[in-house]
């Protein structure tokens, strides 16, 4: 079988070709793989076939939506990769508050169709974060709080399974996959197209403040102390970080470790949230600004900090707690962190990811408070071992705060066994149900993978039960 044949509609790139390297790139510039072709697919139909070849010549596949994950499960050597980047269309279904958005959607893509009609699907909060790899893992952003993850706005999707076959996914045709699709990763089949439940906004109200290293601690633990009785309507996410020469800071703080908190207030304008004030105010912070901006200003504002083709390493874990001792320790990794493009970033959770029922979706994570993530950035590939060590041991010295499991869409790749302890028991049988059913011979393994427990006869038999 050669490929492509005429009705594959897409580009079909080999190493010789022009415009393989650039397609090769992803945004972590320390991923540098060559993948035996690159299938850039225009519709379902384009994957189908790259799937039935790839099965045929017995070659892998892996499949990129943004080319985002950090790990850069996206690509592989020798394989073919199943790239959905001219499959970045949304439309909006206002009356209904739907959007269907492809499967390499960018988030920036489905802000820009959404938010002039008032409307917005919670989602991460750098705009050129794919859409695919982060709703399929789950979904933190500014509306996490108030509305729940992405992976809990999935309500349907077109999704092209292993054999090539083309479902059309609804709660009410598929209720087990959509399970899987809210939170199980890219592990059951490659989503051509998203439907996703939209919720309202409007301009929100933005105050950002940066403290110096020697009060990072008490003000940290002060955010630690007023965040969980903050209002759903409210989130606040941290960093200790090196400061930027943004003109609101003073400049004998630009360059030093600073610890930055931000808050966003989604309720009424009229007021505030008064633990969110005082999580900022409980330690006077050295310089503090406020604007009103459109929720697409917003979700574009960390664009910059973390641009691709740098070589990036994150592991993160969750915290039950950011008290004193957490903070302490979190304001030393910070004062020993080698480069000052890295950051360690805080996550305040709860609200409504806590309350979705925990066995609703595949989504394992529902109860912690905090994320901690340790985010190296660096430039140079010989400071490779050094950042890769500090984040490793910045989330190592969490160990006596951390809550258990870890976020999907932050780890670096990791054995079958991890994943399954993430995920835990119950969540981890449920996957490995559906693994055999949809993918029993795993051709998605390019992810955080879930090994089905079937041998090619059984998962067969689990498929034609399917049909
Ligand atoms: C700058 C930056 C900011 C981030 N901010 C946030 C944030 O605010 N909140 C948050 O929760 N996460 C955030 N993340 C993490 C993000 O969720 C993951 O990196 C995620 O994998 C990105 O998705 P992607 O489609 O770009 O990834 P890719 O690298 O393209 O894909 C990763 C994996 O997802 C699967 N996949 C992707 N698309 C599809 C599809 N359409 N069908 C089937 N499988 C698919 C594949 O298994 C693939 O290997 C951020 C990452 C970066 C780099």
């Amino acid at each position: 079988m050669s490929f492509p044949n005429t009705s594959f509609t897409g580009q079909f790139l080999r190493p010789a070709d022009e415009g393989y390297d650039e397609a090769r790139r992803v945004w972590n510039g320390m991923i540098d793989r060559r993948p035996l072709a690159i299938a850039r697919c225009r519709d379902a139909g384009d994957v189908s076939q790259v799937l039935r070849y790839a099965a045929t010549a017995g070659v892998p596949v892996t499949v990129r939506g943004g080319g985002h994950n950090v790990a850069g499960t996206a690509i592989a050597d020798g394989a073919i990769l199943i790239d959905l980047s001219p499959m970045r269309a949304v439309t909006v279904d206002r009356q209904k508050s739907l959007a269907q958005a492809g499967g390499g959607a960018l988030l920036r893509d489905v802000d820009g169709a959404t938010v002039p009609l008032g409307l917005a699907c919670p989602a991460g909060v750098v705009s050129h974060t794919g859409l695919g790899g982060l709703a399929l893992g789950g979904g933190y952003g500014w509306l996490c709080r108030k509305w729940s993850l992405t992976c809990d706005h999935i309500v349907g999707a077109e999704v092209v399974l292993a054999d090539g076959d083309i479902l059309d996914v609804t709660e009410e045709s598929h209720p087990d996959l959509v399970w899987g699709l809210r939170g199980g990763g890219g592990n059951f089949g490659v989503v051509t197209r998203f439907t996703l439940r939209l919720r309202p906004v409007g301009r929100v109200a933005y105050r950002s403040a940066v403290w110096r290293s020697e009060d990072a601690p008490a003000a940290l633990a002060a955010f630690g102390m007023h965040a969980p009785a903050q209002s759903d309507d409210s989130q606040i996410l941290g960093a200790l970080k090196y400061a930027s020469s943004a003109t609101w800071l003073p400049a004998d703080l630009h360059g030093t470790p600073v610890l930055g908190l931000s808050s966003v207030w989604f309720g009424d304008p009229e007021s505030s949230d008064n633990a969110a004030d005082a999580a900022f105010a409980t330690v006077p912070p050295a310089a503090v600004t406020t604007r009103v901006l459109s929720f697409a200003d917003l979700q574009a504002m960390g664009d910059e900090s973390e641009p691709p083709g740098w070589r990036y390493y994150t592991k993160s874990c969750y915290l039950c707690d950011v008290g004193t001792d957490t903070a302490e320790a979190l304001a030393v990794a910070m004062r020993t962190n080698p480069s000052h493009l890295s950051t360690v970033d805080l996550g305040f959770l709860g609200g409504a990811i806590a309350r979705v029922d925990p066995a609703g979706t595949a989504f394992p994570s529902r109860s912690a408070p905090f994320m901690c993530a340790a985010s190296a950035a660096w430039l140079d590939p010989a400071g490779d071992q050094e950042n890769i060590a500090w984040s490793r041991a910045t989330i190592a010295a969490m160990s006596p705060w951390a809550d258990g499991g870890a976020y999907v869409n932050y780890m670096q790749h990791e054995p079958s066994e991890v994943v399954a302890a993430l995920y835990g028991a119950d969540h981890h049988r449920r996957l490995v149900e559906l693994k055999n059913r949809y993918d029993p011979t795993n051709v998605f393994r390019g992810n955080q993978n879930i090994s089905p427990t079937t041998g090619s006869d059984l998962g067969r038999r689990y498929a034609k039960e399917r049909e």
